[in-house]
């Protein structure tokens, strides 16, 4: 698949480091699919779709950096939408996002109240000025909110906020954020295996199932093709929660 190139329509600032993107098409995608952004020059990078025509990226290193510097009428090139997405089932069902990890829940959200399914979002961040899409996931049902510094919601980790929820409530929990987070929440969801799907993320590179650079061990599952997203009973007895690869395939462990 060779890229496309999309104009940006529209820059919003969401946080001190987080900025969404709109482009002059949409390419499509079942919430939780990814398209490889290609930054002229720079790199190809993964990114989930937050809209059906955009993505939000959070300011880490050198693509991002390059994103940034993207004014509106200036171009990307697009490949996607890749990947699988999230199976959206059931009548009640809970979102679990932290950080930039909301930027796929909202799309999904969103989808769900569409088709009259109720929306419950735990949303965590490190403190209040970093919450994402807080006043999207209001307007699709009732937010839970959880601030590392307390400076909003419950103080602590996203999975100190699911004491305040009844999870035997849901019929599917859906996670998104920084691996250490979506392994706390599963191990607190203890036999609810089956109803939690997690996108989860690896270093792509090639993001059509070629490099094996994203392979999860022991199985050898590509997170490119047959992921991001996977039912949390797959992801047991994987390095799923204990380490992951960087560029070079270097085990990189936990970092908290
Ligand atoms: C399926 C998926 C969906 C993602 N969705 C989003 C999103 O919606 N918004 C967002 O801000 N970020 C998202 N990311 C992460 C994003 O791809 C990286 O933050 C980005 O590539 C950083 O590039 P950089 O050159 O700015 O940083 P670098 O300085 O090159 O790297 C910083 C860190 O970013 C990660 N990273 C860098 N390159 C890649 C790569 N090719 N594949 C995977 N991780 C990489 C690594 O952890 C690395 O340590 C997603 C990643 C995946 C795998």
């Amino acid at each position: 698949m060779r890229p496309i190139s999309a104009r940006i329509v529209e820059i919003v600032q969401e946080t001190p480091t987080v900025r969404s993107l709109r482009f002059d098409r949409s390419l499509g995608p079942v919430p939780g699919q990814y398209l490889m952004v290609w930054v002229r020059g720079i790199d190809e990078v993964p990114m989930s779709f937050s809209y059906r025509d955009g993505i939000t990226v959070q300011l880490v290193g050198e693509a991002t950096r390059a994103i940034f510097d993207l004014e509106v009428g200036g171009s990307l090139g697009l490949r996607g939408p890749l990947g699988n997405g999230f199976t959206l089932s059931g009548e009640r069902i809970l979102l679990v996002g932290g950080g930039v990890g909301a930027a796929p829940l909202a799309l999904l959200g969103e989808a769900a109240a569409e088709a009259g399914i109720e929306v419950t979002t735990l949303l965590a961040s490190r403190c209040c000025d970093d919450l994402l899409f807080l006043k999207r996931f209001e307007r699709i049902g009732e937010v839970v909110i959880t601030t590392d510094d307390g400076s909003l919601g419950i103080c602590g980790r996203a999975s100190a906020g699911l004491s305040a929820l009844q999870l035997q409530e849901f019929d599917q929990i859906y996670l998104c954020g920084p691996e250490p987070m979506m392994a706390d929440v599963i191990g607190r969801c203890a036999g609810m295996e089956t109803k939690i799907q997690a996108s989860i993320d690896r270093y792509f590179k090639c993001g059509m199932g070629i490099c094996g650079s994203c392979s999860l061990d022991p199985s050898g599952i590509r997170v490119c093709v047959e992921g991001p997203v996977f039912r949390a009973d797959r992801l047991a007895g994987t390095e799923f929660g204990r380490y992951r690869r960087g560029a070079s395939g270097i085990k990189l462990l936990r970092d908290g």
